[in-house]
């Protein structure tokens, strides 16, 4: 089964932006309202789903990760994570994307006649 065990938070209002919980997700902002333990096979799959779904979160945390250092781990550790790129993630996804680009230029060199 993909979903072992769920953790439901014990607060009563989303975490993200205060409001209400009612049920699995915040009817306001769309947070998760609890955390759930996947196996390895479920995770896997979600990285390589997530890794290719390209979106709006991968700038905004790049961004805000230049302009304001911290400020993106904070607000995330706070519980306001619906609009940041998850760590684990960006950093699969920035690992990836630089051994690509390595490659491709080692690639690109290696092919140059002398
Ligand atoms: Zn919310």
């Amino acid at each position: 089964m993909a979903f072992k065990e769920k953790v439901f938070h014990k607060e009563e209002n989303c975490l993200n932006c205060n409001y209400p919980l009612i049920g699995k997700y915040c009817g306001n902002c769309g947070q998760k309202a609890f955390l759930h333990k996947d196996s390895f096979g479920h995770m896997a799959l979600h990285f390589i789903g997530d890794y290719f779904h390209y979106d709006s979160k991968f700038w905004l945390t790049i961004k805000t990760l230049i302009r304001k250092p911290g400020l993106a781990t904070i607000e995330f550790i706070q519980g306001k994570r619906v609009k940041y790129l998850n760590p684990i993630q960006l950093y699969i996804f920035v690992t990836t994307v630089f051994f690509l680009t390595v490659y491709f230029f080692t690639y690109i060199k290696q092919e140059e006649p002398k």
